[in-house]
């Protein structure tokens, strides 16, 4: 009966994607455009009005910035892109029924699994569009920050394909946390610097101060912005947050929609964990139009305890780095000051939100929840035990509630289906797994927070 319901509103929705003959999305999807939600402008940082295209030139090519802007809802995928994504697209989807069997559940629970690309997670699929259109207008060299390491990874090997040099500013507790990581960014050709470096002004400041500084993406992301706007021929990629990025990674949700399509099952619920919002939006966002249209669907993103900025965050203006220098966009933030816990979950250590996530949360069309550390290497454990597959502990927030959205299930005696995105792999990640067997993993966050509603987020603003 729901399946009959999810391909009649496919079918007859005028806006079917399309796809190559081995099942790529020759589109990128834009939601706001589609279903013509409204957004704030970003603020210029100096004098508050919406900021100038001429300014943002200075970081970003024309064609990925016509993308940040744009009004079109289905933008054609160049075919230099095409080809580089066939390497790894689609990605596969399955139903993890061992998995279901170790949880006893009578819920069917799928992945789609984003861990299959070369560098291991959805980063790349930004990553090879971001460095194709540098590389068509000219742009020598990429500098970029980089968390736990997949963004740089990932746009490192992307620059190497398209003849770009990529200068990583990598999160110092990262660095040390993950040096294989680091090794993976030299071998595709990129120069990897821990952040707070000795490189830029910026980082200097607090090099001086402290040289054990944990770093954060929010000061990485403001070295490698001063990278780009001191060099010439040098420009700057972010591998989350922005427009352009979610649009890019909604090739993951377009191809689940066809293959859940193809198993004869569309989803109750939907989840992605959340650290800047890009797989979360990618997995979600093609979804949501289904929601839009009037289907019953929970989307939930999965966020740590100890960087809660969609439960906890308050929504606002802020700057997206810490030197204040990026425009000012409308999310959800704990403060670009913010320096989250040395969390394993690098990828999630961000103090604010995609501003398009952000405006669906606002308005109750996508929910969020908090876990702390230690439930997601317990969800990362049960998961990788029943299905082979060790994932990423960004990825293990998204199995942490899907193993809750479950359990509820089961507990009112209904049957859900449930699709969460397995954003990446956590091969590279086995100290990580290791400190949590021999039990040296904290909370991380206290207490948990989990199903935090959009009242109890009102009342609970700021940090
Ligand atoms: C970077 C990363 C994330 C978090 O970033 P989003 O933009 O929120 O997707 C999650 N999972 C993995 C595997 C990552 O590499």
């Amino acid at each position: 009966m729901h399946e009959q319901n999810g391909l009649t509103t496919m079918n007859s929705n005028p806006v079917t994607p399309r796809f190559t003959a081995s099942g790529i999305p020759t589109t990128y999807y834009n939601l706001f455009a589609d279903a013509c939600l409204p957004q704030e402008p970003a603020l210029d940082p100096d004098t508050h009005a919406p900021v100038a295209p001429e300014k943002m030139a200075a970081l970003f090519p024309a064609g990925l910035l016509e993308q940040e802007m744009g009004s079109d809802a289905h933008v054609p995928i160049a075919e230099d892109i095409l080809e580089a994504y066939a390497m790894f697209r689609p990605t596969p989807l399955r139903r993890a029924v061992a998995f279901e069997r170790a949880l006893g559940t009578r819920c069917q629970i799928y992945y789609k699994y984003e861990g299959a690309s070369p560098v291991g997670s959805h980063k790349l699929n930004t990553a090879l569009a971001q460095a194709y259109y540098n590389a068509r207008e000219g742009v020598r060299r990429l500098a970029t920050e980089t968390g736990a390491g997949q963004w740089g990874t990932a746009l490192a090997y992307s620059c190497q394909r398209f003849g770009l040099s990529c200068s990583v500013y990598m999160v110092n507790v990262s660095y040390h946390q993950k040096p294989f990581r680091r090794t993976m960014m030299e071998l595709y050709g990129a120069s990897v610097y821990a952040s707070p470096s000795q490189q830029t002004a910026f980082g200097c400041t607090f090099a001086r101060q402290n040289p054990a500084h944990h770093g954060s993406l929010g000061i990485a992301i403001s070295e490698a912005i001063e990278d780009a706007v001191t060099h010439p021929g040098t420009k700057y990629a972010l591998g989350s947050v922005l427009n352009h990025v979610l649009l890019h990674q909604s090739v993951i949700g377009q191809e689940a929609i066809r293959q859940m399509d193809d198993l004869g099952a569309f989803p109750d619920v939907v989840i992605g964990c959340h650290g800047g919002g890009s797989n979360f939006a990618g997995i979600a966002f093609p979804f949501l139009r289904h929601k839009l249209d009037g289907r019953s669907l929970r989307i939930i993103a999965a966020e740590p305890a100890s960087c809660p900025t969609l439960t906890r965050g308050t929504y606002r203006f802020d700057h997206g780095d810490t030197a204040k220098m990026t425009p000012l966009m409308k999310m959800y933030t704990l403060g670009a000051d913010f320096v989250p816990d040395p969390i394993h979950a690098g990828g999630l250590r961000y103090h604010g939100a995609a501003p398009q996530v952000s405006a669906l949360l606002a308005q109750g069309l996508v929910e969020a929840q908090a876990f702390p550390q230690t439930a997601t290497f317990d969800a990362g454990r049960l998961f990788a035990a029943a299905e082979g597959i060790v994932p990423a502990p960004e990825s293990s927030h998204a199995i942490a509630a899907a193993i809750q959205a479950a359990r509820a299930a089961d507990a009112e005696g209904r049957t859900q289906r449930i699709l969460f995105n397995l954003s990446g792999h956590g091969l590279l990640d086995l100290a990580s797994y290791g400190d949590y067997l021999a039990g040296r993993l904290t909370a991380a966050g206290g207490p948990d927070r989990q199903a935090v509603n959009p009242a109890m987020r009102a009342e609970t603003s700021g940090l």
